[in-house]
């Protein structure tokens, strides 16, 4: 028999993933394009378009058909109109209505969602949050994603077009300034882009004027694992900046399980490879701000699926898109 196939899709700034995932979450395929978001929303919704249309050729040699898209971008997104309504990273796809015009093309359902909740969803339907009812996810990357599983459900709040927004929260008011215009954010701490811009103000300080990271800074190559690498060779600099985001870390879990009750967080993202950096500073700062609960009875652990979550995410919301459809 046929088995029904997915296609997930994770958008990024840079580079674009695509996959064939079947319906007990197994990875069949994947691709990864360039985003060139610079060609304009409408060339890259083309391109979306031919690659899918590729993979449902491809479907056939799994003895298989693509039933469903889903699709993950950062931004503030409007996923009952398919559309992302505003994304730092992917400027011009600003009210662009891409999941509808992609369905319009590919004659099957197209589903768009936050990339910080399809990592949720993810890890949800086959990774670290399989087997648990409520749970804080936290994605870090160039800056800070985060979503609310409760209930085995994402949280979407009043249908804002966000929630779960854990990378602003306020850790220090007086803090360095956040992309999102405040300040002191945990994004501002805890990114990829905050142990870049810790380097540069140490730079700026003159209080680093020699070594790997300045050099790396001074020919524009440096790289949260440019950091990592500096921070495992016991440069004092690179470590203050990880004990700081674990600080922050902690502090904004703290809160969270304080808040909602709940016992469980998962950390995924690229830079949740520096892990043994920072996860020894972060339990150290739960601990301290504990509050009502017991430091020892809370667990945060990491992304089970690393990048593959997102795909995964993507893919678990096309099987649900394909569902729903089946109803109507
Ligand atoms: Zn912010």
């Amino acid at each position: 028999m046929e088995q029904e196939l997915f296609i997930g899709i994770d958008i990024g700034g840079t580079n674009t993933r695509i996959a064939l995932i079947d319906d007990s979450g197994r990875i069949l395929l994947v691709r990864k394009v360039p985003t060139e978001i610079g060609l304009g929303t409408p060339q890259v919704s083309r391109r979306l378009a031919a690659e899918c249309r590729s993979l449902m050729d491809a479907a056939a040699g799994f003895f298989g058909r693509v039933v469903a898209v889903g699709l993950g971008a950062a931004g503030r997104i409007d996923a009952a109109r398919g559309m992302v309504v505003f994304s730092p990273n992917l400027p011009s796809m600003r009210d662009y209505p891409l999941a509808a015009e992609l369905e319009k093309n590919l004659a099957i359902p197209v589903v768009l969602e936050n990339d910080a909740n399809v990592y949720g969803i993810g890890e949800s339907w086959v990774g670290s949050g399989k087997d648990i009812e409520n749970w804080i996810g936290l994605t870090l990357g160039t800056g800070v994603g985060g979503c609310l599983i409760l209930g085995k459900r994402i949280w979407q709040g009043d249908g804002a077009g966000f929630a779960g927004e854990i990378g602003h929260m306020t850790i220090h008011p007086e803090g360095p300034a956040c992309a999102c215009g405040s300040k002191g954010c945990l994004e501002t701490f805890s990114s990829g882009r905050a142990l870049k811009e810790g380097v540069a103000a140490a730079i700026a300080a003159g209080t680093l004027r020699e070594g790997p990271l300045y050099e790396s800074w001074k020919n524009g190559s440096l790289t949260p694992e440019t950091v990592y690498r500096a921070a495992t060779e016991g440069n004092a600099l690179a470590q203050a900046l990880f004990d700081r985001m674990g600080r922050a870390l902690g502090i904004a879990l703290a809160s969270l399980f304080n808040v909602l009750g709940i016992r469980h967080a998962i950390i995924g993202g690229g830079v949740s490879a520096s892990w043994d950096r920072f996860i020894g500073p972060l339990r150290e700062s739960l601990a301290r701000h504990s509050g009502m609960f017991d430091p020892k009875e809370v667990s945060v652990v990491r992304s089970a699926l690393g990048d593959d979550a997102a795909l995964l995410g993507a893919g678990e919301l096309a099987r649900r898109a394909a569902r729903e459809s089946r109803r109507q």
